[in-house]
């Protein structure tokens, strides 16, 4: 059964886009069928694949709308084992044009359920606001990753969102299950880090997902190559702790260092 998972936090710049790319990218070397849905306007997951947003034509936006299919929408950037649904500024119109359409939250789970049989992971890269947008990406998922630095006031926005996830819950989608919190730009040098990461392991306990992403420079300058770290530098410390997390994931241990193969789909 596929596993569909938003990617959310209303917090900009806490990495779920590039955990959206590394995530995808890490699961597909490991031979699983894979679509990474942008669903952010700024097209940054679809650019950080590989595709040019304004050479995109189709996108995601015409897909809520309607307008197009998951199938004639999707892409596979040059080089990737994984499909891309595209996004461009052209998403920030869809905010207003959902309003006046039935069944407005449920336009992304809609168009998904389609090609469901053709992936094992959907991963949904959302926004960074609770809006309309990213209530299409919770109604579409089953599973919510919520990146987050572990800095002062990144607890204070949690509970915003997770009053969210309730919300959508009790009203659109009792399946939403939060899947994990990553903890990433990871600094264990900082005070400060150690001490709000512990808050979150007391509060969530296994919700908080064992593997960690650290700060590292090769996670930052993969996107201007329109390539994702886990194929530009797989030995990068980053790129490392995406594959870390990928095997987590799939429920195979993050410690051992496992032949790629064990864990390829069959
Ligand atoms: P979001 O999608 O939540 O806005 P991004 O994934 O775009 O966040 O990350 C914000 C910025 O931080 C980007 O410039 C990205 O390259 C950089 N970045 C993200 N994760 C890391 C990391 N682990 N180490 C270093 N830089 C990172
Ligand atoms: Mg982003």
């Amino acid at each position: 059964m596929t596993r569909t998972f938003a990617v959310v936090n209303q917090k900009g710049g806490v990495g779920k886009t590039t955990t959206s790319v590394n995530l995808a990218a890490a699961l597909a070397s490991f031979g699983q069928r894979v679509l990474l849905v942008d669903l952010d306007p700024q097209g940054n997951a679809t650019m950080g694949s590989g595709i040019d947003k304004k050479q995109a034509g189709t996108t995601v936006y015409h897909v809520m709308l309607g307008l197009s299919d998951v199938a004639s929408a999707r892409m596979r950037p040059q080089g990737a084992a994984f499909d891309v649904l595209p996004a461009n500024r052209e998403l920030a119109g869809a905010e207003i044009e959902l309003v006046g359409l039935a069944e407005r939250e449920s336009r992304l789970k809609q168009a998904l359920d389609v090609c469901h049989e053709e992936y094992d992971f959907v991963l949904i890269d959302c926004p960074p606001s609770l809006s309309l947008i990213t209530v299409n990406g919770l109604v579409a998922a089953r599973e919510v990753l919520i990146p987050m630095q572990c800095e002062y006031y990144a607890l204070e926005g949690l509970s915003d969102l997770v009053d969210t996830l309730r919300r959508i819950r009790t009203n659109l989608n009792p399946e939403l299950q939060i899947s994990g919190l990553l903890r990433t730009m990871y600094d264990p040098r900082n005070t400060l880090t150690l001490q709000v990461s512990d808050q979150l392991e007391s509060h969530f306990s296994d919700k908080v997902y064992k593997t960690m992403i650290p700060r590292n420079v090769r996670l930052a300058e993969a996107p201007s190559h329109g390539i994702p770290a886990v194929v530009w530098d797989r030995t990068s410390k980053g790129a490392q702790a995406y594959l870390a997390l990928a095997r987590e994931v799939l429920g195979v241990s993050g410690a051992v260092r496992e032949s790629d193969e064990d864990v390829r789909h069959d």
